[in-house]
């Protein structure tokens, strides 16, 4: 396994749209454990999406670690197919958009269809921070980030945060 690197704003990859998967290898399974362990070294992190780590494919890995215990859990190609009428603002954040964080509006439960590593087929109702944290990974996988819903001022203050954090580093 290898922790992959992930990217930030304003890294073109993350604007594009993911292509599905077609073939259920070892490769794919590869990657997912190599977004797995890439997850987990972030310490904080509870999603990721492929285009994140420069990887234009339908997969998400989310983790929510309920109790404290590894619940990981693998979506490839998911699919919302319906939203619930009500929404409500939650805070929001992004690996790709370290040390950021703000409201954003969304549907409080969707019904998502994926398959797993080797094709089988899935569908579920999510609600909380699942529901939440899903549609936030499936936005990734067609080039929308939670600061897309923001106002643009907010949008260039989260840009200027990272560039921030990013020299920081380099010193
Ligand atoms: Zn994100």
């Amino acid at each position: 396994m290898a922790t992959l690197e992930i990217l930030t704003i304003p890294d073109p990859r993350l604007k594009r749209k993911s292509l599905d998967v077609d073939s259920f290898d070892s490769k794919l399974k590869k990657t997912i454990n190599n977004m797995f362990e890439t997850l987990y070294s972030t310490g904080n992190g509870i999603g990721l999406a492929a285009p994140q780590v420069g990887i234009l494919k339908r997969i998400v890995v989310i983790d929510l670690k309920k109790d404290g215990n590894l619940s990981p859990l693998t979506f490839v190609n998911p699919k919302i197919l319906s939203f619930s009428n009500e929404k409500s603002l939650n805070e929001e954040g992004c690996l790709s958009i370290p040390e950021y964080y703000a409201e954003v509006e969304r549907p409080n439960e969707v019904e998502v269809e994926w398959v797993d590593e080797s094709g089988k087929k899935f569908s579920k109702k999510m609600s909380g921070l699942l529901s939440i944290c899903i549609q936030h990974e499936i936005d990734h996988l067609n080039g929308i980030l939670f600061i897309d819903y923001l106002s643009k001022l907010k949008r260039k203050l989260a840009l200027e945060k990272v560039k921030k954090i990013k020299l920081k580093a380099k010193r």
